[in-house]
This record gives structure tokens, sequence and C-alpha cells, in this order.
């Protein structure tokens, strides 16, 4: 409780900054980040200009650096995780290019040992065991939706005949809380059967795909962990939900680079990340009017955006030379949102 309170003298959204290690083959002598504060702080320099001229200043809730555990990524999120179980609507997002680390936080690295876990499955272990030192008092039901919007179309990815059927948005709050009503919903007991569902839907992701990492970084896929519990005393019911997003790569695409398919994929995830850069910024303003209408993606994140809902935004840099145009433009989007 103590802690609702000082989130909401804090606000709703809080942005925190990783920075993934350099990986094998990779000039490791050259860095674009120049310096990592305790506080938040993250000096990024231009490999073009030397000295304070080249340097520029941005401020986080938080910033890992390439040492940060999963586990310590994980730790500030504990508490959105129990307030879940309190009822409210949590989203976290991963953001970033291609290849700076937005899977490897929310899913972990493809070996599946226990310290590589990352946030997904962090939560929902965290999930189960707060909910079983409550048995007393009440008593949780827990549902999993996965869907993945590519294109401007939404796509269940847990569908028994994974078939290309597009899937319909609830704009305004049905009583079940389902934005995305046909998406199957999988009733689970335990970390496992969520594991187990989070492979179907990575394979399902893959079906229509010329190569699994092509589709999956011009896709979001979002997971949403649906919490209705119930007081054994009173009888009343509380509803609590968590998305976990693994947004598409937000690398630019020059125009004269793709045609076709390639540039219409471009296009679809520029407009839906803005719009979601949008939507948060109106949050972060205390806007009256947020846009959530101006792409899938914020359709359907809509009733846990906003309100009294909890927006964790974890932003991926890698600290390459080469990328430091995308890592500028990931952290001036990220500077906006928080
Ligand atoms: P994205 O999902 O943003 O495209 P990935 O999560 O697939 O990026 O990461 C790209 C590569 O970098 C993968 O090989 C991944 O294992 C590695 N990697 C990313 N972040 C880390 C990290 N914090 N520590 C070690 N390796 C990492
Ligand atoms: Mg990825």
């Amino acid at each position: 409780r103590l802690y609702n309170e000082v989130q909401e003298l804090k606000g709703n959204i809080r942005v925190y900054c990783r920075i993934r290690p350099y990986l094998s083959g990779e000039n490791k002598k050259q860095s674009t980040i120049y310096y990592i504060g305790e506080n938040g702080e993250l000096i990024l320099a231009n490999p073009t200009k030397q000295g304070k001229d080249g340097q520029r200043v941005f401020n986080f809730n938080k910033v890992f650096g390439p040492t940060a555990t999963q586990e310590e990524v994980f730790l500030d999120t504990r508490p959105l995780i129990q307030s879940i179980l309190d009822g409210y609507n949590v989203c976290i997002f991963a953001y970033g290019q291609t290849g700076s680390g937005k899977t490897y936080t929310m899913t972990g690295p493809d070996s599946s040992s226990e310290t590589d876990w990352g946030v997904n499955y962090r939560a929902l272990n965290d999930l189960f065991q707060i909910s079983q030192t409550r048995i007393e008092t009440f008593i949780y039901e827990v549902g999993v939706q996965m869907v993945e919007v590519y294109n401007e179309q939404v796509r269940d990815l847990l569908a028994n005949d994974s078939t290309q059927k597009r899937l319909g948005i609830m704009t305004t709050s049905l009583p079940n809380g389902l934005a995305v009503p046909d998406a199957s919903m999988h009733t689970v007991q335990s970390t496992l059967d969520v594991l187990e569902l989070m492979g179907i839907g990575q394979t399902n992701r893959a079906v229509s795909a010329t190569s699994l990492n092509e589709r999956s970084s011009r896709s979001h896929s979002i997971l949403t962990v649906h919490v209705q519990g119930m007081d054994l005393k009173t009888g009343a019911t509380l509803r609590g939900s968590l998305h976990l997003v693994d947004l598409a790569g937000s690398e630019r695409i020059e125009r004269s680079e793709v045609i076709g398919e390639r540039l219409k994929e471009a296009q679809h995830i520029n407009k839906s990340l803005s719009a979601l850069g949008d939507v948060i910024f109106a949050l972060s303003q205390k806007n009256t009017h947020v846009p959530y209408r101006n792409s899938k993606l914020t359709q359907v994140l809509q009733s846990s955006l906003g309100g009294h809902a909890k927006t964790l935004m974890f932003v991926h840099i890698n600290p390459d030379v080469g990328s430091y145009s995308e890592t500028l433009s990931t952290l001036k989007f990220a500077e906006r949102v928080s």
C-alpha cells in the first residue's frame, strides 16, 4: 500500500534504460556510452565530435549498464507485480532497435536456465508465489492471451489452428476487461504452464515468416495476463492485468532503401511506435485528450494505459559506434515519455 502511495506521487510512468554488453565479434574499443550515473543519468558521446560538444545528457528513472543481471533488472518491477493482485493494470514495454536486447530483457536468451529468465517469467513466477501467500483470504484465477500486431492487424498467437484470422479490438471496455475478446484465453496454474504457452506463441509467430528473426523484429508481441481475485470473506471480486510487450524494432528505415512489403511494414511500425509515444507523452503531461485511436497497438492496450494503470518502459540501446544515430533517436523517444 505504501508503494502505491509513493507511486501516486511519482506518477505512473517509469522509464528504464538498459545497455546491452558487446557481443562477441563487435569492436569493443568503441563505445557511444560516456557515462552511466547511479541516479539514472546517462551521457551519450557522438563518435565524430570530441569533448563536451559531442556529449548529450539524459535522465531516466534508472540506467542498467552492460553488466546488470536479469535479476537486478527485474528487482524494481517486483512491486508492480504485487499491485496486479491488488487490482491494478500494468504494462511493461521493451523498446529499442533490433538487436538491442528487447527479447533478452523480456524473455531471456534461448538457454532456459533460471538465472537467465527474463521479466516475463519472473513476473509470472512472482504472481503465482504472491497469490499463494494470500490463499487463506483470496482466491485468484489467472488466464493468458498472446497476440501479435503486424501491419496493423491483430493475430492470435495461441489459437489452435494458428490461422491468419484478424481479430477485432473492443475500444470500450467489456465487463470482463478484455480488449481482444476473440483471442483464445488459456487458464494457467503455474509458471510452467505459461512457459509452455509462450513456446507455442513463439512457434506460431514464425509460421508465416520467411525467417523468425525478421518477422519478430517487425511485429509487436503482447502477452496479456488476466488476474481475477475473490475475497473469500466478503465475496468481492477484483480484476488486474499485466501486459508484457516486446515491441517491433524501432530502427528508422530509409524510404529509398525499401520498397513494397518492407516499406509497408516500416510505415506501420513507425506509425504504431509514434502513436505509443504520443499516448505515453499525453499521459505524462496529464493531458485530457489521449490519442489512443491512432494505432492498433494503443487500442489493444488502452484500458491499461492511463487512469490508475502503471506503465514501465525498458528502453534498450547497444554501445556500438555504428548504432550512434539509432541510439540517439531511441534515447530521445525515451526522454520524451519519461
Ligand atoms: P532484440 O530483441 O532487441 O532484437 P535480442 O534480445 O535478440 O535483441 O538481443 C540481440 C543479441 O544480444 C542476442 O544474441 C542476445 O542474446 C544478446 N543480448 C542482448 N542483451 C543482452 C544482455 N543484457 N546480456 C547478454 N547478451 C545480450
Ligand atoms: Mg527480439
